[in-house]
């Protein structure tokens, strides 16, 4: 069965103190936390290292937020899988920002799955339609080619997460509804997984709904059976409330 998970994708925010602060406080708050459950923290680049290190000898697990899918050369600006690698285990892919405002395609997002399964990092690729398809009613056609897109020539998806993560949705404060959720994730995301990597492997694949994730509604969306946790923005740079987020995932899902 797939782990439940919950990642918290920090975006650009915070100074070197406040990370810290974040994934100290975090994990002061999650100490007891049982197995049953993946917490992911994803901070910018330059703080990967120091959560790392905040973390280390917990549970907890620390994630990039993009990356580049060559593994050295003339790419100014650009991080490597193998770079990521020593330092985290999870990577973000394909996130709406980056579709939308620097240009990544469902190709880019291919190509960084392929080398990040390579590089034996765990890639978090998020789907999800606008407003328009949404109100078109053409979600579920959005994400299963997005998704077709993404995991083109993947053989062996082990290690890989899928968030569906309405555009809509994200950082509005106007969440989807669980059943509408539910509805894209189990009737689109799932079969659309296992008719590509099979019933078995696709069965192992967590899938995470983001989009204006809160400690109020987290629950209803993960009591869902098909969606196994949280990508959470906006709510996980608060530590009380992403660790609640992480607590009630945990005993819905039968974690904790
Ligand atoms: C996100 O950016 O992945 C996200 C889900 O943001 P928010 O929780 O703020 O909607």
């Amino acid at each position: 069965m797939a782990t439940p998970t919950v990642a918290g994708n920090w975006k650009m925010n915070g100074s070197a103190a406040e990370a810290r602060e974040l994934a100290a406080g975090l994990r002061q708050r999650l100490q007891d936390i049982g197995p049953g459950i993946q917490v992911v923290l994803c901070p910018p680049f330059p703080y990967l290292a120091l959560v790392k290190e905040c973390l280390d000898g917990s549970a907890m697990a620390v994630g990039a937020q993009n990356m580049h899918h060559r593994e050295s050369g003339a790419f100014t600006g650009e991080v490597s899988p193998t770079m990521l690698a020593e330092l985290c285990d999870f990577v973000i892919l394909g996130h709406s920002e980056r579709r939308q405002q620097f240009g990544e395609t469902d190709r880019h997002v291919n190509q960084k799955v392929v080398a990040a399964l390579a590089a034996g990092l765990r890639p978090i690729v998020c789907v999800g339609e606008s407003l328009e398809q949404h109100e078109a009613g053409d979600a579920a056609r959005v994400v299963v080619q997005q998704l077709q897109a993404a995991l083109d020539g993947v053989a062996d998806p082990a290690g890989l997460l899928v968030a569906y993560e309405p555009l809509w949705a994200i950082g509005t404060g106007v969440p989807a509804t669980p059943k509408k959720a539910e509805e894209v994730m189990g009737n689109a995301i799932f079969p659309t997984l296992a008719v590509l990597v099979g019933d078995h492997a696709a069965a192992q694949v967590p899938l995470l709904y983001g989009g204006s994730v809160t400690a109020a509604n987290v629950a209803e969306f993960v009591a869902q059976p098909f969606i196994h946790g949280a990508l959470v923005g906006g709510a996980n740079l608060k530590a009380d409330e992403f660790a609640d987020i992480v607590r009630i995932t945990a005993r819905v899902k039968g974690g904790e």
